[in-house]
């Protein structure tokens, strides 16, 4: 099938990318390769990878699965696996798994030994469309999303679509936020498409949502600019997702399930300043409803969830800084909105 190439990093989907897989292992004479893995892509992804690669693998690095465990205490862990079984400058890791194994693992690999190289293989729809593509690596502080970091390429991305057969519905459909998103920000038909047919991971849309990242990443690769759309919904559904994991009264939202409210909030902070229509903004309401569960939120929350909106990476010189929508298709980056008009978006939101 394709591939998919961007400024430093190859994306290689299904037969194409165990060939290159194979064919970099051989032309680069690694000390080590190492496998990380969580528990959950340890037993359903572990078998496939090993009928896919030809050569040998000198250990499996196994965390505990979910968002709870993208942590440094985790990355001691790895790092000290890697020590302790002989890894050096020369070794290679390969990451096996969602965006939590894509992010910690990318940044494992970028601060052991001043950083070897890593390869990502993507077992989730949300990190074959998004996580494990553009070189962004980190762990969470606290509760705080991804806030110790580093921005550095892989040295190739792997899609395979085999993958997402043992991947429960819940998954899915948090994945499927990162495919609406891309469609919001710059391709209306997408986003149509999407929304017509409903939850989809088939390759070509996977390679479409790919191909939509990947250009955007070429052009900007350290965040100056346009790469800031990619945050659309992600300030204030960050700090929903943040809300969630620290709430030990309230069930943990997935990723995708997070950003999904996150961008019925913005959507209205568009309507309100950059100009989206009203009709666009009830569209996007309505499809981010059908697929994700309405969530209650109490004023109390809500206040809580503005709090922790300060630490957002997207926050410079004291100002919150949000990626808005002209229209479905066309995001704009770098508005600054009013305190009252968050709170509307909520009440919009109910
Ligand atoms: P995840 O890695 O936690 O995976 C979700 C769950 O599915 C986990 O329990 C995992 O063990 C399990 N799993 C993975 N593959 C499986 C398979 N094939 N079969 C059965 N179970 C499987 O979560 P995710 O949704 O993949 O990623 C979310 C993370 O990605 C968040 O931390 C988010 O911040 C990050 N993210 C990063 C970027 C980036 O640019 N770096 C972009 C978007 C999201
Ligand atoms: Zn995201």
């Amino acid at each position: 099938m394709q591939s998919v190439i961007t400024t430093s990093h190859e994306v290689h989907f299904d037969a194409v990318a165990k060939e290159a897989l194979n064919q970099s292992i051989k032309a680069n004479t690694y000390s080590k390769i190492f496998v990380l893995v969580d528990q959950n892509t340890n037993t359903y992804c572990l078998p496939l990878f090993h009928k896919m690669f030809d050569g040998e693998v000198d250990a499996i690095i196994t965390i505990a699965p979910g968002e709870p465990n993208k942590h440094i205490e985790t990355c001691l862990k790895v790092w000290e696996s890697l020590s302790d079984l002989g890894g050096d400058r020369k070794s290679l890791l390969i990451n096996l798994g969602g965006g939590v194994v894509t992010d910690l693992g990318g940044f494992v690999a970028c601060t052991f030994k001043r950083g070897i190289d890593f390869i990502n293989i993507p077992t989730t729809l949300l990190a074959m469309v998004d996580a494990s593509v553009g070189g962004k690596n980190g762990v969470d502080l606290g509760p705080l999303k991804n806030q110790i970091g580093v921005i550095r390429q892989p040295k190739m991305v792997l899609v395979l679509p085999s993958f997402l057969k043992t991947l429960p519905e819940r998954e899915i459909i948090s994945g499927f936020a990162e495919m609406l998103k891309h469609g919001l920000i710059v391709d209306r038909e997408y986003w149509n498409t999407l929304r017509s047919n409903g939850v989809s991971k088939d390759v070509q849309s996977i390679l479409k949502s790919v191909n939509i990242k990947s250009d955007i990443i070429t052009e900007d690769p350290r965040e100056n600019g346009v790469r800031k759309k990619l945050n659309f919904g992600h300030t204030l559904g960050h700090a929903v997702e943040s809300f969630f994991l620290e709430s030990n009264n309230r069930d943990t939202l997935l990723h995708g399930e997070a950003i999904a409210i996150g961008m019925i909030l913005e959507a209205y902070l568009a309507h309100k300043l950059t100009g989206l229509s009203k009709l666009d903004l009830d569209e996007i309401k309505e499809t981010f409803l059908r697929f994700y569960p309405k969530v209650d939120i109490s004023t109390k929350e809500i206040s809580k969830i503005k709090s922790l909106l300060i630490h957002d990476k997207k926050n410079s010189h004291g100002n919150i800084n949000f990626v808005l929508l002209n229209e479905i298709g066309d995001a704009v980056v770098d508005i600054k909105v009013p305190d009252e008009l968050i709170d509307e978006a909520f009440t919009y939101y109910k």
